[in-house]
């Protein structure tokens, strides 16, 4: 269903700058009008400083103007799912609460909805 988008993610994970966890992550965020910003994980030497994934490529798209989106694929190493961290979850949740999680692990396929991943959020709505 959502091939290209972890396609995409496959791609970018490339690009990862994870010299310290050596634990690379690539992420692709589909907007409303099918346009797709991918983001990698950038660790920092300055462990507060790192950024992961599934926040560049969303940090991007929100930095060229869109705030609109139906999902995200996210990958990390093969065999494993990598779901998003919690603060990827609050974060994502700011701007999509119902968009669909792709995870993908090279052999099987998982979509969750976000706001399944993180129930009961604090978002927009509750200030
Ligand atoms: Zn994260």
């Amino acid at each position: 269903m959502y091939k290209e988008l972890i396609e995409k993610a496959y791609e970018v994970r490339e690009s990862a700058y994870a010299p310290y966890s050596n634990f690379k992550v690539g992420a692709a965020l589909l907007t409303k009008d099918d346009k797709i910003f991918t983001g990698c994980n950038v660790e920092c030497a300055s462990f507060g400083g790192t950024n992961c994934a599934e926040r560049t490529a969303l940090f991007k798209a929100i930095s060229e103007g869109y705030r609109e989106f139906k999902a995200i694929a996210v990958v990390g190493k093969k065999g494993v799912l990598t779901p998003p961290c919690g603060i990827c979850r609050q974060v994502l949740n700011e701007f999509a609460n119902d968009i669909d999680v792709v995870l993908d692990d090279n052999n099987k396929e998982k979509i969750i909805k976000l706001n399944e991943l993180l129930p009961y959020s604090f978002g927009p709505n509750d200030l």
